[in-house]
């Protein structure tokens, strides 16, 4: 069975000018370890992002998909119908030019799905939209589709929404599994079809989450670094035993029969 390994690549949560320091500091050992584990990945990047760090972009996309996570991260179901157009159109463009290779895949930021965004995607010619669910637990993703699919919207484009855990409330996330460390390993979902992280989360670096309270940003720090790193390689090794292959979402596109 393929499951899906995403990498949602932003700006660092809450640092103000949109500084991105985990390229310096996460992503070269992160590239690294993919390799190591033979993992084919999907970076989901912010287009403003890769044209300011072109380098990185392509090195990313030399071994692995790049796909987009619009234009500047501001929340599509916020914007007038014709700038979130905008937004999944225009992104595709600027990583395309950034990464010379055709970009296929979408992912909202912050996940969120609003009524457009499909037909969007579909017609700024993407062949499939990897939005749905939270990062951190929330009732919302009991509203996600179980099981592996394939998942397509009613106008056909093919949806790979995140997994769950298995209580249903939590995603198949870093997030997820380094908060609830170790406790969330005996919650790992039996058949998952996308899991993902943010680079961010890999560091030692203080992220002061932006989103949320207080109690919510001390939760969200929690398990950040070497214990994210400890709490990642345990579950990709839960999955080796089960002979899961991790793949990128194009990959998974391709084999949607599967
Ligand atoms: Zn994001």
């Amino acid at each position: 069975m393929s499951v899906a390994f995403t990498i949602d690549l932003e700006p660092d949560w809450g640092v103000p000018g949109g500084l991105c320091r985990v390229l310096d500091s996460v992503l070269p050992v992160f590239l690294d370890w993919l390799e190591g584990q033979d993992i084919q990945a999907t970076f989901f990047a912010v287009a403003e992002m890769t044209k300011r760090f072109p380098d990185a972009i392509r090195k990313i996309a030399g071994r692995h998909e790049v796909a987009s996570h619009g234009l500047s991260h501001k929340r599509l179901d916020r914007m007038d119908r014709n700038a979130a157009a905008k937004e999944v159109r225009e992104s595709k463009r600027i990583i395309e030019d950034v990464t010379g290779r055709p970009v296929i895949g979408f992912r909202a930021p912050f996940l969120v799905r609003h009524e457009a965004l499909a037909d969007d995607v579909q017609q700024a010619g993407y062949r499939y939209d990897a939005s749905g669910g939270t990062c951190a637990p929330s009732p919302a993703n009991w509203r996600l589709p179980k099981g592996t699919g394939p998942f397509a919207y009613p106008n056909g484009l093919a949806w790979l929404p995140i997994s769950t855990m298995r209580d249903g409330l939590n995603p198949f996330s870093l997030t997820a599994l380094r908060v609830g460390h170790p406790v969330s390993l005996a919650d790992l979902p039996q058949a998952p079809r996308v899991f993902f992280l943010h680079l961010h989360e890999l560091s030692d670096l203080p992220v002061p989450h932006a989103a949320g309270g207080r109690l919510r940003r001390a939760l969200l720090r929690r398990g950040q670094g070497a214990a994210a790193w400890k709490a990642l390689n345990r579950m990709v090794g839960r999955y080796q035993d089960r002979g899961v292959r991790w793949a990128a979402c194009e990959d998974m596109f391709a084999n949607t029969n599967q």
